[in-house]
């Protein structure tokens, strides 16, 4: 049996991103095995909009790290649109008091009026928001090709990626796990086995007795086009009618859902690729209600991918179960934007930090992580 120091199942953002950041930090003897390819799983369906507004501290702090870390990457496919977020009047006392968090945490944000929405957005319906924050760092960048520079960066620093190769079980011996068996059978030994396989993490380690709260959600995006230029605009968050706008290159939209009332649970090896009718005309009313101005817009295509959800919509990061198993998981539709520093913050545990906020006992505890200032009726956002 080969074995190694540390041992990676899933090349996805989160698995990439730590295995860089241990090869930085001298551990180099990392094996990453990813069952098809790398960024084939939620990675390859990203929307990949960057924003740090988060009523969770620690969230906002990793999502700003986050936006350096992309301003200052080239090739990576990021773009400094800004970022908008809108809410009702409901919602302007948490909005302002998030805006005021994240500012005490240096994220560059402001509160800005509905004319200065108006000169940004053409097209807008903006009468019934009560308040708008802005980040003008935001934006939107390519998950796939970030976790290809991942994955660059951890080859060049030692490890070794395995496409193709997926893991069968974990293994354990006495009270440990020490290592995985692979689909073939060959195993392979591992001094801290870290699962970071997305939706597909429960499975994985529950016959070792861990009980991971992740369950996977389906989330169509709608692609349309405009039916005239826009140029560069904001991503533009919309927590009135709870949709996302962004541009894509070449001047097409990216419209994704963020009612997530009433999620719909998916097999994440089986389920529908696309926005079923329901979904479109949901998608169709809300734009349409939203951009009046934007009265030849028309639905191009539409495709879906899962979220890997846990019960407060913030990831798992940290030891759990038995000792040398370490989970990276349940990124609820956040991952993009943080996982620089995932990658960071995993690989600071797994050398000897204590970082417990990501901690999996929260939820046996009763103390999930929750927002300061939540937004009702959009409490996901987080
Ligand atoms: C539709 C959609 C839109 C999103 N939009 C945004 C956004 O705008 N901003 C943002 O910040 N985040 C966004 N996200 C979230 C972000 O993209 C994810 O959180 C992130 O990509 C997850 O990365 P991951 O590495 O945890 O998981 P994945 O990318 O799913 O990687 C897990 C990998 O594990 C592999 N694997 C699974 N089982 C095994 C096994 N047994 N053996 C070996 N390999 C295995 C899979 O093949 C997969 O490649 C979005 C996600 C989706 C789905």
């Amino acid at each position: 049996m080969s074995a190694h120091e540390v041992v990676i199942v899933g090349g996805g953002l989160e698995g990439m991103s730590i295995a860089a950041a241990l090869t930085r930090r001298g551990v180099r003897d990392v094996l990453v095995l990813e069952r098809r390819t790398i960024g084939s799983g939620g990675t390859g369906k990203s929307s990949g909009i960057v924003r740090c507004h988060y009523g969770v501290p620690l969230l906002a702090a990793m999502a700003w790290e986050g936006v350096r870390f992309f301003e200052d990457t080239p090739g990576l496919g990021f773009r400094r649109t800004g970022y908008v977020v809108g809410v009702g009047p409901e919602n302007e006392a948490a909005l302002r008091a998030n805006v005021a968090a994240q500012a005490v945490l240096g994220v560059e944000v402001s509160l800005i009026g509905h004319d200065d929405v108006h000169a940004m957005w053409p097209g807008l319906e903006t009468k019934d928001f009560a308040a708008f924050a802005y980040e003008p760092r935001g934006g939107h960048g390519d998950a796939y090709r970030t976790c290809q520079h991942f994955a660059e960066a951890a080859r060049r620093g030692g490890a070794r990626i395995l496409q193709h190769t997926p893991v069968a079980a974990l293994v354990t011996g006495g009270d440990r796990v020490i290592g995985v068996r692979l689909a073939d059978g060959r195993r392979v030994g591992a001094g801290t086995v870290v699962v970071a396989a997305g939706a597909w993490s429960t499975a994985l380690v529950s016959p070792a007795g861990v009980d991971l709260p992740v369950r996977a959600i389906r989330e169509p995006i709608v692609i349309a086009d405009p039916g005239r230029a826009l140029g560069e605009v904001p991503v533009f968050s919309d927590l009135v009618s709870l949709q996302y706008v962004r541009t894509e290159p070449g001047g097409r939209l990216l419209i994704g859902n963020s009612d997530l009332t009433d999620p719909e649970p998916a097999d994440p090896d089986r389920y529908l690729n696309r926005a079923d009718g329901p979904h479109l005309e949901r998608a169709a009313g809300r734009f349409g209600s939203r951009f009046p101005g934007l009265p030849d817009v028309s639905f191009v295509t539409s495709y879906a991918g899962c979220y890997d959800v846990t019960p407060d919509f913030n990831p798992i990061i940290g030891p759990a179960g038995p000792d040398g198993l370490f989970v990276a998981a349940g990124f609820s539709g956040h991952g993009f934007k943080i996982s620089p520093a995932v990658g960071r913050m995993a690989a600071e545990m797994i050398t000897g930090a204590a970082l417990p906020d990501f901690r999996l006992s929260r939820f046996a505890e009763g103390r999930p992580l929750t927002s300061a200032h939540p937004y009702a009726g959009a409490g996901e956002m987080r």
